[in-house]
């Protein structure tokens, strides 16, 4: 009898024959609604860290014609990063950002209205904000901030009224929310990212944040509100399909969960033909990391069990997808005309 195996040890070979189609790119060109070439992604330093023209040219050669690129800055870092990518900017729409620490301060929100103003000015056309609002930043009171906390209404009303969209990033998968044991889903993940996990009594449960999700998007009908990573919840999707039934001011995007949407084609495949106005093309890649084939092959073939993505063991859940073979209506209207209809012709 064989030692017993470490689950990090465990590499199986799918011995599974079947057909599998090879694209060389996309059907349609493609919006990359959420991607990041500034400080989120590579620091201060940003400029330093890749070529601009490499990173457009590897975007392009991938059939992408144009990015949002998004970033949790405002003032002169956003103008410096506008200024970074002027030469290509018929490439790239920038999201920026409001400074959501001030919250407290009795001039929050004429601070606010100036710094989205201002932003906009230079050519900022939305808004970027990321988890850390609900799941790290704390109030003067040492408080939790919930995402539809009044204090932050005048970001919202102010988006609305300078017509920019708002890309938010507000949970993480379920299994972040989950003890890190025998259980959990994502345990090899948060083994070596144990920083991820928010299943601590000092973060708001997972079901918490979904709550002041759907109130946020309750209380601010006139804003667009971009739910990033499948609308938070891309493990449920009759959830989120329900949010967007009664919620017209919702998109989602697809970034960084084809392992979720992969493992349950039938249900995606629907979701996808009911809701193909209201999704968007998005992959979370920056300058330096793009993974848009896998992307391609997942929603244009019907190829199964296939890698979600290129690592050895796969990264978000030890598990393979199937592709949806989605028809070309819903393709050319997730790839870029639903980017489109928010933001006008791009690229
Ligand atoms: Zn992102």
């Amino acid at each position: 009898m064989q030692h017993s195996l470490l689950l990090s040890e465990y590499k199986p070979t799918s011995q599974l024959v079947v057909e599998r189609r090879s694209l060389s790119g996309p059907k349609f060109p493609v919006v990359d609604t959420h991607t990041h070439f500034g400080p989120m992604a590579f620091g201060q330093h940003y400029q330093h860290a890749y070529q601009l023209d490499v990173a457009v040219a590897a975007f392009r050669s991938l059939g992408v014609k144009h990015v949002i690129n998004a970033d949790t800055i405002w003032g002169e870092p956003l103008r410096q990063l506008l200024q970074f990518l002027e030469p290509y900017q018929e490439f790239f729409t920038t999201f920026g950002s409001v400074e959501t620490a001030l919250l407290d301060d009795p001039q929050f929100a004429q601070i606010t209205r100036r710094t989205m103003e201002a932003g906009k000015a230079m050519g900022m056309r939305g808004l970027k904000f990321w988890k850390d609002i609900s799941l790290g930043q704390t109030d003067a009171q040492g408080r939790s901030i919930p995402i539809d906390d009044q204090r932050l209404h005048p970001i919202w009303e102010g988006a609305a009224e300078l017509n920019l969209p708002v890309l938010i990033h507000i949970a993480d998968p379920a299994a972040f929310f989950a003890p890190i044991d025998v259980h959990n889903e994502r345990y090899e993940e948060l083994q070596q990212h144990p920083d991820w996990s928010f299943a601590d009594s000092r973060y708001f449960r997972f079901a918490e944040l979904m709550e002041q999700q759907e109130r946020l998007l309750a209380n601010h009908p006139r804003t667009t509100f971009i739910v990033a990573h499948m609308g938070s919840y891309a493990e449920n999707l009759g959830r989120v399909s329900q949010w967007l039934e009664r919620y017209p001011n919702l998109y989602v995007d697809l970034a960084a969960r084809i392992n979720e949407l992969g493992r349950q084609p039938y249900t995606a495949r629907t979701f996808f033909a009911k809701h193909r106005d209201r999704i968007l093309f998005g992959t979370d890649a920056n300058a330096c990391y793009q993974e848009h084939m896998v992307y391609y092959e997942f929603l244009e073939t019907k190829n199964e069990y296939i890698p979600y993505s290129t690592a050895a063991v796969p990264n978000q859940g030890r598990w393979q997808i199937y592709g949806l073979g989605l028809d070309d209506d819903i393709l050319r209207r997730v790839y870029y005309e639903n980017a489109e209809t928010l933001l006008g012709p791009l690229g």
